[in-house]
């Protein structure tokens, strides 16, 4: 067995560790030219029920551990007022812990063979053969033949046409996103506000949401109800006039939150958040699935990349154990991934996994039947 995986994400990548560690041969092919190509994006929360289950299925939680940042499990929730919700320490005993994304994905890419990864790969097309074979063409017309082929291409899938003619949808939300640097001096009451880990300031469906990343660097996404011509309304390139219109959306709250916003040391980036509807599935078609947000894409909640590493680790293991049934692998992956990625995620679990079972802040648990959990 050989498989083909599309897309060096979290998802595709867990997969290829995964089957590296059982022997399996697997070859990632990769749109982007190198694994230092694009900033990877912020820290991620890796859960103890879903996302460390996969890196221990790839024999990488000594490593895994080697990246946590330290006390960035505290968490201050705090009202627009900047009021103190909740002031909660990192006492190094919860199961969320934090590891920058692009150090997680360098990671799995270090455990990898030489050569596993095929860099400036980008599928333009997919062609069924017939007998579960697959045709991948890719953007320079060079193409490879494959019994196996795995979809790990994110939220805008070129192998998902095999399955499906599912496509994401707006979800009515977006972010914007904002870094501020060397915090603790230059902004030092927007760091107050966000505190050693995270900072919630919800407000309705939206709200602030802040990170402390790695040395004293804040990553904020500002989360907005509004529709897409809303922001296709602003120039996104008029960094002043664009920060400003954003900022405008929190009169009135305190000065150290909109700080998060007004102090910015990038440009204001703008990411929309699309979905596949909700229990998207398909018919089990021979040799080819998918993993990840090429599946079950839905509007950031904290479990997403959780669940791609998941899948990964579920399907490498599955076609591991049964090497002479690929089928029968792949129809018990994607009936325990379907189940999976149409359950939504249980709020009060998660807040428990944050607080213990008996210690979540009752204004918390109001805060949240006022707004929707
Ligand atoms: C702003 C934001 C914040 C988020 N925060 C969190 C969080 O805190 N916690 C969490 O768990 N999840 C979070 N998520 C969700 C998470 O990022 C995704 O669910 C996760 O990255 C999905 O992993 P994936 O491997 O399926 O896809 P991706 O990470 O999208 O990887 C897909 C890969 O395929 C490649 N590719 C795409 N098209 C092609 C092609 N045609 N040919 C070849 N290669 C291709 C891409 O370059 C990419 O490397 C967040 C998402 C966003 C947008």
């Amino acid at each position: 067995m050989h498989v083909t995986i599309i897309g060096a994400g979290l998802g595709g990548l867990t997969l290829a560790c995964v089957l590296h560690v059982n022997g399996v041969a697997a070859t990632v092919f990769e749109a982007e030219g190198s694994a230092m190509a694009r900033a990877q994006g912020g820290m991620l929360d890796i859960h103890d029920y879903n996302g460390q289950h996969a890196v221990a299925a790839a024999g990488l939680m000594d490593e895994f551990r080697g990246l946590v940042l330290e006390g960035r499990q505290a968490l201050r929730v705090l009202d627009r007022d900047g009021t103190v919700l909740v002031d909660k320490a990192d006492d190094g005993t919860g199961g969320r812990p934090e590891v920058q994304r692009g150090e997680l994905r360098q990671m799995l890419l270090d455990s990898l063979p030489d050569g596993a990864v095929r860099w400036g790969h980008k599928v333009d097309g997919v062609r069924a053969l017939g007998d579960g074979r697959h045709e991948v063409i890719f953007a320079d017309g060079g193409t490879v033949e494959t019994d196996l082929l795995v979809g790990a291409d994110g939220a805008w899938s070129r192998v998902r046409s095999l399955l499906s003619n599912a496509t994401p949808e707006y979800a009515g939300t977006s972010f914007v996103e904002i870094y501020l640097f060397d915090a603790d001096t230059r902004h030092p009451a927007a760091a107050k506000a966000v505190g050693g880990g995270s900072l919630m300031v919800p407000d309705g469906a939206g709200g602030i949401s802040a990170h402390r990343e790695r040395g004293d660097t804040l990553h904020t996404y500002v989360v907005l109800d509004r529709p897409l011509d809303w922001f296709t309304a602003i120039d996104f390139t008029d960094v002043a006039t664009a920060t400003a219109r954003v900022a405008a959306e929190f009169d009135g709250w305190a000065p150290e939150l909109t700080a998060l916003i007004t102090d910015a040391d990038t440009a204001p980036v703008w990411r929309p958040h699309y979905a596949l509807p909700t229990g998207h599935r398909w018919p089990r078609v021979p040799g080819v699935t998918l993993v990840g947000d090429a599946a079950h894409l839905g509007a950031p909640d904290g479990e997403g990349a959780n669940l791609a590493m998941l899948d990964g680790a579920d399907l490498g293991t599955a076609l591991a154990a049964q090497p002479d049934d690929v089928e029968g692998a792949l129809a018990e992956y994607e009936r325990v991934m379907f189940d999976r990625a149409e359950t939504p995620v249980d709020r009060d679990a998660v807040i428990a996994s944050l607080f213990g079972e008996d210690e979540v802040p009752q204004v918390l648990l109001d805060m949240f039947d006022e707004h929707g959990r």
